[in-house]
This record gives C-alpha cells, structure tokens and sequence, in this order.
C-alpha cells in the first residue's frame, strides 16, 4: 500500500485551486522508517507528504485543536478514521463544509516490527464510511467481513464481575495516569476532562493505582459506543498498555445489547445511548 504520489497530487492541486489553509497527512520522522503526522501550510512542502501502511495515526485528532479548527482542511482518511471523522461530524465539533476528505481503501498498517496490527487483521470497515474524494478516483470496494468478537473478549465474556474487575486491575496496574490516551483520542475533546488530575472533581489527583483504575474506567465508558478502534491511545500509552481490551468490551457490550450498534459507520448516528429504553438489559454492567 503505497499512495504518496497520489497523495501529493492531490494535495497539490488543492492548494493551487485555493480549496484549503492545511493538508493533514503523514511524513517520515526525519530519523528512521516510521510516520508522523504532518500538517502542510505552504503548497512547497507538499512533497513531505507519504502514505504507506507505517501511516498508523488517525489524523482525526488533529481536527480538535485550535491551530486547525475553523480553517478549510483536507485530510487523509482510513476506514476507521473515516469513523471518527462521521462522530465528530454529529457531534458537531468540525464543519462539513471546511473539509476535503481524501479516503484510502486501506489495506491495514503494520507495527514498529512491521506485522500488520491487530485491530487491521479484525477490521470490517477498510473503506472509508465519508469521503470527497477517493484516492485514484475509484473506490475499490474492498472486502468488509462481518463483525466478530475475538477471543481475548470471548475470554472476559465467560468471567463474572469479580473476576473481570480483578483482571482489569491486573492488566492496567501500570497505567501511571498520564492521559496520553486521552489526549491521543479523537474522541475525546472536552475543554474539562472529568478525569484530568488537576481539575477533577470526581477523583483525586494522586497517582495512585486505585485512582488510575478508576480514571481508565470512566475514561473508557466515555467512549463506549464511540470507539472506532484506531489504536491511536494505544501508540500513545508509554507503559503499552493493552487498551483495546476495554475498548473492544465495551463494544461487544453494546453491539449485543443496543441494535448491533457500531460507532460512526452511519451518518447523523448519534450513538447507542440515544437508544436508551427502560427495557434495555442491564445484566452486562461491568
Ligand atoms: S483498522 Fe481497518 S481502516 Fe483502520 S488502519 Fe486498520 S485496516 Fe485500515
Ligand atoms: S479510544 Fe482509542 S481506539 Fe478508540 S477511538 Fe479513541 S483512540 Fe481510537
Ligand atoms: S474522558 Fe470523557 S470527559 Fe474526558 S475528554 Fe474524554 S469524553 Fe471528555
Ligand atoms: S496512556 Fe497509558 S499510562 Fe497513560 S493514562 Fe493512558 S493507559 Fe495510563
């Protein structure tokens, strides 16, 4: 998978045509073989732009922040980014009409070992769910498999509450509350985060292991039903933690329980909680 020419064809053309402030996209570090995002201002730096499969990040979280909102945009999305940019979209933090969207069927992207990642062998949706433009004109129509849960998820299915609480514990022990995840999700962009450690109200600001358990646990609830399963957090998180395991939960919780509910695959769907009904089944809480 390799689309820099396309990529910088585009890019270009955009600029030239006076269509955007800011082309987001991906460059190499400068210093070894891996990506990291690159936001083009002047139409000379186009040829910094690439896109591989080591173009890991979802380039989504970008649209949060000060230095891009309310300019016009073009982006480069993979399916699941392209899942994120449909929430941002109903959740109305960026502007339709400021975007140029640039979708890649996306073929996965591997890790630093250069194994293709977990979340793209299990992925459902490679082809972008909102676009402008397809790289190369067409959309290839890649395959979309049906959704399945793995078996680490199969695995704290068959544990009742006890024993999941105390193998999340585990797991997240070395979780040292840096927000690095948080700050890494698109889908989380709250000017006051509940869990952040110098304005929270609900839990302390100590470093405790109790308190970084309970921060990860409302942190992940925030994005129950939300979650596209990027991974972005994941890269972030200096400890490595497996944070997928609460974010793949948490989905499998939903997809059964609130109508096969898949955050952003449709437009304008504003998420399984708008689903609420005193009949939904409560047995699942965690
Ligand atoms: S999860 Fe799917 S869309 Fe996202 S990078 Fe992997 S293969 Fe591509
Ligand atoms: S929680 Fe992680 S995997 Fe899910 S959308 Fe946010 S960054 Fe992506
Ligand atoms: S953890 Fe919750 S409150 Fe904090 S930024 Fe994310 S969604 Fe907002
Ligand atoms: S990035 Fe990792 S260590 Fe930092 S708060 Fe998130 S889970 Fe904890």
């Amino acid at each position: 998978m390799d689309y820099t020419n396309q990529i910088r064809e585009i890019a270009s053309k955009l600029f030239a045509e006076d269509k955007i402030d800011v082309f987001i996209g991906y460059r190499m570090t400068g210093f070894d073989e891996n990506q990291v995002p690159a936001l083009i201002r002047d139409p000379k730096e186009v040829s910094k732009l690439v896109f591989t499969d080591k173009s890991v990040f979802n380039l989504t979280n970008y649209l949060k922040q000060d230095h891009t909102r309310n300019k016009r945009i073009g982006l480069v999305v993979k399916g699941c980014d392209s899942r994120a940019l449909n929430l941002l979209l109903t959740e109305c933090q960026v502007k339709r009409e400021n975007l140029h969207i640039v979708g890649i069927p996306c073929k996965g992207v591997v890790d630093e070992n250069g194994n293709k990642m977990q979340n793209c062998i299990e992925c459902i949706y490679p082809n972008p769910v909102v676009f402008d433009e397809m790289i190369d004109g067409t959309l290839t129509g890649l395959e979309e498999p049906p959704y399945q849960v793995n078996a680490d998820i199969q695995n704290i299915a068959a544990m009742n509450l006890v024993e999941r609480r105390a193998y999340f514990e585990e797991v997240f022990e070395s979780c040292i509350r840096c927000n690095a995840c948080r700050h890494s999700c698109p889908m989380c962009y709250c000017a006051k985060c509940c869990i952040d450690q110098e304005t929270s109200t609900l839990y302390h600001g100590a470093n405790t292991t109790s308190s970084a358990f309970h921060a990860l646990m409302t942190w992940s609830l925030h994005l129950a039903g939300r979650c596209v399963d990027c991974r972005n957090c994941e890269k972030a998180c200096p400890s490595h933690l497996p944070l997928h395991l609460l974010h793949k939960w948490n989905e499998r919780v939903i997809y059964e329980n609130f109508q096969e509910h898949l955050a952003g695959v449709h437009e304008g769907d504003r998420g399984a909680f708008y689903k609420y009904s005193m009949k939904d089944p409560d047995d699942f809480i965690m």
